[in-house]
């Protein structure tokens, strides 16, 4: 879906988007999207870029991955007029939990959503600021099929296309806005 995000809006959204070197630790650029919120008609625009090929895919849920991925998750779901679910790490929910573990570079980590955040066959939209290596997304999509949810596709905002997480996400429909 690649044709379908406008040259112009890679570039506003490069020029602005603010590279931070080893954080948060050595040897990480840190892509950091902060300077995107704080202008008002580029964040109207990313949000609206985000959704624009999920219009008419029938979802009916936005899932975000935590941390900023619950910045850009809410604003989608109200674009898109659909319900939003936080996928959380461990610990942090309140309810019941179904948890999937993912690896890190150095160790493992996990997200848990509720155990009833889904209706069966309910269509969902994946969404996170930043598309790395896959794993986190990865995760979250088997979540959603966890509990009878349907994986309709994932947005990020920017994609490390040199990382290859595209290729080893088990989303056929995989949207995302600058690529590096
Ligand atoms: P991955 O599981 O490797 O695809 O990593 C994606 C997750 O890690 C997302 O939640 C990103 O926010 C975060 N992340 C990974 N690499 C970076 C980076 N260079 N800059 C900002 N966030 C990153």
């Amino acid at each position: 879906m690649r044709e379908e995000s406008s040259h112009a809006m890679e570039e506003k959204l490069k020029r602005i988007i603010r590279d931070v070197p080893d954080f948060p630790k050595p040897g990480i650029l840190f892509k950091d999207i902060t300077p995107i919120l704080n202008e008002p008609e580029l964040l109207r625009e990313t949000v609206e870029a985000l959704a624009r090929p999920f219009r008419s895919e029938g979802i009916s849920k936005v899932l975000g991955i935590e941390s900023r991925g619950f910045i850009f998750a809410p604003l989608l779901a109200v674009a898109l007029g659909t319900g939003f679910v936080p996928a959380r790490k461990p610990g942090k929910l309140p309810w019941e939990t179904v948890s999937e573990s993912y690896a890190l570079e150095y160790g493992n980590d996990a997200l848990e959503i509720h155990r009833d955040a889904f209706k069966p066959g309910e269509r969902v939209l994946v969404v996170d600021d930043l598309l790395a290596t896959g794993g986190t997304a990865s995760a979250a999509a088997r979540l959603v099929e966890k509990i009878g949810g349907k994986v309709a596709g994932a947005a990020f905002v920017i994609e490390l296309e040199f990382l290859g997480g595209r290729q080893k996400l088990p989303i056929a429909r995989v949207h995302t806005l600058v690529r590096f």
